[in-house]
């Protein structure tokens, strides 16, 4: 177990870093949160900037991660992620440095956060409809959004990423929509299938629609093709669309999970490490980091903590367990 980088028992090398830095959100996506929201975090229990910095410095440094994704709840309501993108950005090696969030806020902060280092953004839009848009996040903030995405790309924050998830009877007519509305503007679509992570246990397979499905209704408008090259750690399969260059991404990770290949440890916002999304076990650097432990004591738990990652997430297997943290409080 011993040796520099994140070796799993299985032999995977973890190198991609995914950081919440809160758990809380201003939207409400019905597959992610209940109406009233969740138990947020107390502040003291979230990790400050500085902390933050720390730990990503540690994971950089002394454990070979290479490319950091902060992501939440919704990473946006940090007011000092351009400070901690900063922090991360004078690291060196620098990793590349990207950012999942549903857009609310991005206009605003797109272009200091470019300027604080920030390579890369996802934005989360599940639907181009007003009014199922408000359905669906329970709040009706669509051009919000739209106006996120815009600015990401004007300042250099690209490719820009869309994120979307498709539920059944809800939004699966818009998967053709979707990726016009992408292709047009400039943005590289990603579906993802629907994950028993929801804080209400309310996942059923049956309402999810399939990586199959998807491609499915994309071939009724598109002519796809799998993209030459190797998928490596990526979840996303890619498929040139009528030709190419232009392509769409299809995250299977239940029906087609990428878990043997997969390079990711997580991070959250009140400093857990977690090996996996559905791992049942975390752990405690931010009671070690506040106990005045050492660069090298807390790369040590790191790794022990990467070393028992399971081999995959078994959500077919029937003793599956959906784990105690819902999706917004691990970081998608
Ligand atoms: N709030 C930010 C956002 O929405 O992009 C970042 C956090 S959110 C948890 C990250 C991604 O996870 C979003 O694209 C969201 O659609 C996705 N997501 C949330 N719950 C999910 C679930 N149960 N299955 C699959 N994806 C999910
Ligand atoms: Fe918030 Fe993202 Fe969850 Fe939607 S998916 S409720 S935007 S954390």
């Amino acid at each position: 177990m011993t040796g520099l980088g994140l070796l799993d028992s299985f032999g995977r090398v973890a190198t991609d870093l995914r950081v919440s830095l809160i758990d809380k959100c201003n939207l409400r996506c019905t597959y992610c949160m209940p109406a009233e929201g969740l138990d947020w975090l107390a502040k003291p229990e979230l990790l400050t900037g500085a902390e933050f910095v720390r730990l990503i410095g540690i994971a950089v440094h002394e454990l070979g991660v290479t490319d950091v994704r902060f992501t939440g709840g919704e990473p946006l309501l940090r007011r000092d992620l351009p400070e901690i993108v900063a922090g991360v950005a004078a690291l060196t090696p620098r990793p590349r440095i990207a950012l999942t969030t549903n857009g609310i806020g991005l206009a605003k902060v797109a272009d200091a956060l470019a300027a604080a280092g920030l390579d890369r953004v996802n934005v989360s839009l599940d639907t181009l409809r007003a009014e199922r848009f408000a359905r669906i996040t329970r709040r009706d903030r669509l051009p919000d959004v739209l106006a996120g995405l815009r600015a990401a790309q004007q300042a250099g924050l690209g490719p820009v990423k869309v994120n979307s998830v498709l539920l059944r009877g809800i939004n699966e007519d818009e998967a053709a929509p979707l990726l016009r509305f992408c292709l047009a503007a400039g943005y590289q679509l990603r579906f993802i299938e629907q994950m028993p992570l929801d804080p209400q246990h309310g996942w059923d397979r049956s309402a999810m629609v399939t990586a199959e499905e998807i491609l499915g209704l994309l071939r009724q408008d598109f002519e796809l093709t799998p993209e030459p090259g190797e998928r490596g750690s990526a979840p996303a399969e890619r498929w040139l669309v009528n030709g190419g260059p232009d392509t769409v991404g299809v995250i299977g990770s239940v029906t087609r999970p990428f878990c043997a290949d997969c390079a990711r440890t997580r991070l959250t916002a009140d400093g857990q490490v977690r090996s996996c999304l559905f791992a049942h076990t975390e752990t405690d650097l931010r009671a070690a980091l506040r106990g005045g432990a050492g660069d090298a004591e807390l790369a040590e738990l790191w790794r022990k903590a990467m070393w028992a990652k399971p081999a995959g997430h078994g959500i077919d297997r029937p003793e599956f367990a959906q784990p105690d943290r819902p999706m917004s409080a691990i970081g998608g």
